[in-house]
């Protein structure tokens, strides 16, 4: 069987400067094709300690994974530990030092001849090709064994494990895992656990696991066969019982976020949308601009913090502030309104809330959230009572259930 092991290495991992992601990466791609991962580790910039996690770990496993530390810096020594692990010495490879002269030629940056020393390999080793980089990795396998090392950059790593080391992993495993994620908003997980009842029961194929994140819950199908097409259809069939089971509590899949499917929905109806935040502070703003092409339906975004501006930049009615608070579906709705006119778009949202944590009273306690939604025949504006919370939770929240009411809306 096999069985997976990954070592990360740099000093930057273990004095709080830098979280370890590439484990993380590795492990869920491994996933995929059935090879667990049965120990992984982070160990400093040092020769010894290399050498001896690679001992440990290939008692445990035998495809040992390595990121970090094939830099031409005096601290990248994965190399050494890896060569001191196999008891080799170290090869100059004429082929890949030309492959870095060309690569430093295409960015118009002068080579230093520091960068040599990337252009060694342990002996027996072969090079794993880093087309967004100069760091090659390195590859070694014999009889008991697979050493796959990489360099530490997230994007290199990741675009040199699938290109050259996932086929090779992809073909010695037994199984294939299809995975697909159904990711809902709008019910909390118990809810979401009742209403699929015994699909979730463990042991199960497809096995269905659900996690949380600020009120989204994610469905994980988790489809296994021997035949990769099996796997996909077993996953497909389970994902059209629980659109079926859930209906629109599914506002997407896999890596979807709502800011994307309601971008998605604005485009396809050719429909526009301002925002006016205020407890948000442009973040409804910011989630749906980090969706690429958001321009088509994104026109404007007011962050009216004060009274003043939510009146003056929104024509907000002073009287209604006055009267019923800054924090109140009135405001809310005078504040989409307002949006949707001054921008000349077809949708608005407007937030106002009590982000916390001060600020709270009896009658509007932290938590409280207004949400308006305003379109063409509609005006709709919704209380919210998140709790109290931390801030960034009741601001985020606010965030994704806004953005889930204008998906509802557009879905109408
Ligand atoms: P290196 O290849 O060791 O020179 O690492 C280059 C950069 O990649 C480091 O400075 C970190 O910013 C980043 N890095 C290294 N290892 C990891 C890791 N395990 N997870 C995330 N980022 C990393
Ligand atoms: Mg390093």
């Amino acid at each position: 069987m096999k069985k997976a092991a990954i070592i990360s290495v740099g000093n930057e991992l273990l004095n709080g400067n830098t979280v370890d992601t590439n484990s993380n990466w590795l492990e869920s791609r491994l996933l995929t094709i059935s090879i667990p991962v049965v120990y992984s580790c982070a160990i400093i910039d040092d020769i010894e300690e290399i050498k001896n996690a690679i001992e440990y770990a290939s008692r445990k496993a035998n495809i040992i994974l390595i990121t970090g530390g094939l830099g031409p810096t005096d601290d990248d020594i994965t190399r050494d530990g890896i060569a001191k692990f196999l008891n080799v010495e170290l090869e100059y490879h004429p082929e890949i030092f030309k492959k870095m002269e060309n690569f430093f030629l295409s960015i118009n940056r002068p080579l230093v001849e520091k960068n040599r020393i990337q252009a060694y390999l342990p002996v027996g080793a072969s090079e794993i090709e880093n087309d967004l980089g100069t760091a090659p990795g390195i590859f070694y396998q014999d009889d008991q064994k697979i050493i796959a090392s990489f360099p530490g950059v997230p994007s290199e790593m990741k675009q040199m494990f699938d290109k050259s080391i996932f086929p090779k992993l992809q073909s010695l495993s037994a199984d294939n895992l299809v995975i697909k994620k159904i990711k809902c908003i709008g019910a909390g997980e118990s809810m979401i656990a009742e209403m699929i009842g015994d699909m979730m029961d463990r042991g199960r194929n497809p096995l269905i696991n659900c996690t949380v994140d600020h009120g989204i819950i994610t469905l994980h199908i988790i489809a296994r066969a021997k035949d990769r097409k099996i796997a996909e259809d077993m996953a497909v069939k389970d994902t059209e019982k629980l659109q079926h089971i859930l209906g629109p509590l599914i506002f997407g899949y896999d890596n979807q976020t709502i800011a994307e499917v309601a971008g998605q929905k604005l485009a396809e109806k050719k429909k526009t949308l301002a925002t006016a935040e205020s407890c948000t502070g442009g973040q409804i703003s910011k989630m749906i601009t980090d969706v690429p092409g958001s321009s088509r339906y994104f026109t404007y975004g007011w962050i009216t913090y004060s009274n003043e501006a939510k009146i003056s930049q929104l024509g907000v009615d002073k009287k209604l502030i006055e009267q019923f608070g800054a924090v109140s579906s009135e405001v809310a709705t005078a504040m989409a309104i307002g949006a949707r006119k001054k921008a000349g778009s077809d949708y608005a949202i407007a937030v106002t809330g009590i982000a916390g944590p001060e600020g709270g009273t009896e009658q509007k306690p932290v938590g409280l959230v207004y949400i308006s939604i305003v379109g063409p025949n509609s005006v709709k504006t919704e209380k919210f009572l998140f709790g109290s919370r931390n801030r960034d939770f009741i601001r985020l929240r606010t965030c994704q259930v806004a953005l889930n009411l204008l998906r509802l809306n557009l879905s109408i």
